[in-house]
């Protein structure tokens, strides 16, 4: 064991009976200490937001609060086999997401109407979906975006493996198709089984991506409507690369504006909006030199140092944060810092690889186990590629564009949706630019949106000679397509196409079942 990467064998962290690692990742006495204090600070910030009694209560009252036990270890599994400034940026961001999520909960709890508030506490709310861009709200400084989605479904399946199995099987003995996507069905099941917080002053709904989300939405916003919060729904439209629609996209941004002055009162704020475009600029900048970085030998910032993050910076803080433009500079810093040093982030690189479709939800830190255990480059995934275009600082008229092409590239729909330009075109157009040789294409079974261009993507790989290696999962039911499943679609993959061995023997095969 030595600090060098690469050094520990990583497959021998696991235990086929526990929740947990056996223990604690050897990175060398600096690198150790600093991981370990960072891990400590999250146990604290776990120990504070239990500091307030709405908080205690939400923790009894909503059986998938149970998952937060588990931020510690979600934190660990995405840091695993870095060292130096990777394991820094790693910290950096997970612990400000970690952060943003737990005042999201306080901030749910302290007006939620199931633990005793009143409606008028959260009269300054605006619901909005989990998987919706929150940047109309940059014009209102007094109202707040929340998205109950995001802390229920969303990060609990992030966190343990099995949180949504529950709300999926209430959702289907209610009579909902077993193919459904487990997202949209896991958000109709909380709701369906009373495990939704009440709050808000209004709703603003997005035609988010296909039609699971349409379903999931119709069952929710016939509850908020019983609860006396009404409804927005903006349509953005699908095919959203056609000037054509861009002129109805912008109308459907006036009208929802114009329903959130409308139902709580607030006239939209230019000089707050400008405020956070410039923050919204400042993230999509980073994220830029970020990807720069990627295209060379010495990529300091990959897979799971930009996956979650940079989704997280989007949509849900679109600019409202300074913490996280702040973030971005640090990010900005220690890669550059990794890439001077021309930093290897695991001991070999063998192949450098795009990451493409939607991800298995249960199981982000997969990309981290492709570099520990192949050598596989994960250079970057699907849902990072949103828009990185400057949005105007001072033009109103041509803010509303803005803030209608930014929803309609919000993750999943910007590719899912869009034609065959975004889903097929883009990617090898992106495996050029990074000079990457292999596409891991996660194939999430329930997708009607993905699943019809299988061939297609098989048919364009044999064309260019790009690796194409098929990930099947189901999204948030591990019960369907389980971790090892997915390790094994690649591991069939390179001993039997590629003909290769894996740079950490440790981690072809070991059994991670129980792990959280
Ligand atoms: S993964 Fe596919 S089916 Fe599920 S919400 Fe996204 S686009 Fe819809």
């Amino acid at each position: 064991m030595a600090k060098q990467v690469g050094s520990e064998r990583l497959g021998e962290l696991y235990d086929g009976k526990m929740q947990v690692f056996k223990r604690r990742e050897w990175r060398g006495w600096k690198d150790t200490l600093y991981d370990y204090w960072r891990w400590l600070k999250i146990l604290l910030m776990l120990g504070k937001f239990l500091l307030h009694p709405k908080n205690v209560k939400g923790f009894f009252r909503y059986r998938w609060m149970v998952n937060y036990l588990a931020v510690p270890m979600m934190i660990d599994k995405h840091a695993r086999g870095l060292r130096g400034e990777a394991l820094r940026i790693c910290r950096e961001e997970y612990d400000l997401v970690a952060d943003d999520v737990a005042q999201l909960l306080t901030a749910i709890f302290k007006v939620d109407q199931n633990l005793g508030a009143k409606p008028e506490d959260s009269a300054n709310v605006v619901l909005v979906d989990e998987n919706e861009m929150t940047n109309i709200l940059c014009g209102f400084p007094n109202l707040k975006a929340r998205s109950w989605e995001t802390v229920a479904c969303y990060v609990c399946v992030l966190l343990m493996q099995d949180s949504a199995y529950h709300y999926l099987d209430v959702v289907q003995e209610m009579g909902l198709p077993g193919d459904v996507c487990p997202m949209p069905a896991d958000e109709a099941g909380v709701c369906i089984d009373d495990d939704m917080p009440i709050f808000g002053k209004c709703a603003v709904q997005c035609n988010t991506t296909c039609d699971g989300s349409l379903m999931g939405n119709g069952v929710i916003s016939r509850a908020y409507e019983r609860h006396g919060i009404p409804v927005f729904q903006l349509a953005t439209p699908l095919r959203h690369t056609e000037p054509g629609v861009q002129e109805y996209a912008a109308q459907e941004v006036r009208n929802a504006i114009k329903f959130i002055e409308d139902q709580t009162g607030e006239k939209f704020d230019w000089d707050y909006y400008f405020e956070c475009a410039k923050r919204i600029n400042i993230g999509a900048r980073e994220c830029a030199e970020w990807l720069e970085m990627s295209k060379t030998d010495y990529p300091p910032a990959i897979g799971n140092n930009i996956l979650l993050y940079r989704e997280t910076e989007y949509m849900a803080i679109a600019g409202k944060v300074p913490a996280f433009a702040e973030t971005d500079l640090k990010i900005t810093k220690l890669a550059r810092q990794a890439f001077e040093k021309k930093t290897m982030l695991a001991k070999e690189y063998r192949h450098r690889a795009v990451i493409w479709g939607v991800q298995s939800q249960f199981y982000t830190d997969f990309v981290a186990w492709l570099l520990n255990c192949w050598g596989i480059v994960p250079l970057f995934d699907m849902l990072t590629m949103v828009s990185l275009d400057p949005i105007s600082e001072d033009d109103k008229e041509q803010a509303i564009y803005d803030i209608a092409h930014q929803y309609e590239n919000m993750i999943m729909r910007n590719r899912t949706h869009g034609g065959y330009e975004v889903l097929l075109d883009d990617l090898w157009r992106y495996c050029e630019e990074f000079r990457a040789d292999m596409v891991i294409l996660w194939e999430h079974i329930s997708c009607k949106a993905l699943d019809g261009m299988h061939g297609m993507f098989e048919e364009q790989a044999r064309e260019r000679g790009i690796h194409l290696i098929w990930v099947n999962h189901d999204l948030f039911d591990s019960r369907v397509i389980p971790r090892a499943n997915l390790r094994q679609d690649v591991n069939r993959y390179m001993r039997s196409v590629l003909r290769e061995e894996p740079i950490a023997p440790s981690l072809e095969e070991f059994d991670d079942t129980n792990l959280w």
